[in-house]
């Protein structure tokens, strides 16, 4: 076998999904995690199951961490540091860009090597190449093990900052928390007005398209830092999330979702942008909460 070897430490949902890909492409696979049985369907395949995690960090040079957040990987490489020097350790685990560039010191502090992943894609999804992780850190590193990385999805990667592949990946799940809350929050609107999701969710759909189509419009217009207000008013905007609040109130839904954008909108209006685009928000957002 000429793949290089992988060591994947984490195998929760993502974790397994990413041994699996690697076993599938036929690479040597090292597993290792905190629960020992979430291993055994992978050591039925052919991955070696490590008996400690210093030996799962001793058997590759690569080792994929996936785990649930930045105070369980050091809970659990701290106290074998010293097995990490020479080690290229990518790590697909969700957090802060700050907490990310922290890690990489960290390694870097003991002779190991961090690329930053930021994972967009669910476990179903590694393997497809239409997939994409987003990895950040020393540019020879990612282009040394590259063509590892790239069995478990598209690789894309956005620069030398150890910070970056979590901020586009924080910035991804920024957009998209917000947005599918927010189909929760209609729905909930429509149910307590006798409306099921499934009748809701053609108009859903042709409401998303509308937003989709109007993404350049706001890139554009915050890129420029010009917010004419030529086409929609922030004042009419208030005027509009206002209705949308009392809608859920007379229905007897919590409005507390909507409530934060008809904030954000007064401040803009107080600010004295009633007159400019929505899109004038950024500058109200970019002041913090006064
Ligand atoms: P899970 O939280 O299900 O599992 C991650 C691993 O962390 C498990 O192996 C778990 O071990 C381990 N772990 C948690 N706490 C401890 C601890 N105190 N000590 C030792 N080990 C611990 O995460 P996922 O597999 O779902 O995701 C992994 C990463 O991928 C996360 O950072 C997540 O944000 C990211 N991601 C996940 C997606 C998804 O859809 N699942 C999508 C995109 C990104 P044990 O099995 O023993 O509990």
């Amino acid at each position: 076998n000429t793949k290089p070897a992988v060591t994947v430490i984490g195998l929760g949902p993502m974790g397994r999904a990413m041994a699996g890909a690697f076993l599938d492409h036929g690479h040597p696979v090292t597993v290792w995690n905190r629960t020992a049985s979430k291993a055994d369907e992978l050591v039925a395949r052919g991955a070696i199951r490590a008996a400690t995690i210093g030996e799962a960090l001793g058997a590759a040079e690569l080792i994929v961490l996936s785990l649930t957040d930045y105070d369980v990987l050091y809970a659990l490489l701290e106290p074998v540091a010293e097995a990490l020097s020479g080690k290229v350790i990518a790590n697909l685990t969700s957090d802060t860009p700050g907490r990310a560039r922290e890690a990489a010191r960290w390694f870097a502090e003991r002779g190991a090597r961090q690329l930053t992943g930021g994972v967009q894609t669910p476990p179903t999804e590694i393997g497809n190449p239409e997939a994409s992780i987003f990895y950040s850190g020393p540019e020879d590193v990612f282009a040394a093990h590259r063509d590892t990385l790239a069995v478990l999805s598209g690789t894309d990667y956005r620069g030398a900052d150890p910070g970056l592949a979590a901020l586009y990946y924080q910035l991804q799940m920024d957009l998209f928390w917000p947005s599918v809350v927010a189909y929760v929050h209609a729905l909930a609107v429509a149910r307590a007005n006798g409306i099921t999701a499934a009748e809701f969710e053609p108009y859903a759909l042709s409401m998303l398209k509308t937003v989709t189509e109007g993404i350049g419009y706001v890139s554009a217009r915050i890129d420029s830092g010009e917010y004419p207000g030529d086409l929609e008013r922030l004042a009419m905007g208030e005027a509009s999330v206002r209705h949308v609040v009392h809608t859920a109130e007379e229905a007897g839904v919590d409005s507390s979702l909507p409530s934060a954008v008809l904030d954000a909108f007064r401040r803009g209006v107080a600010a004295g942008h009633g007159e400019d685009s929505f899109t004038s928000l950024v500058e109200v957002f970019a002041k913090g909460t006064v």
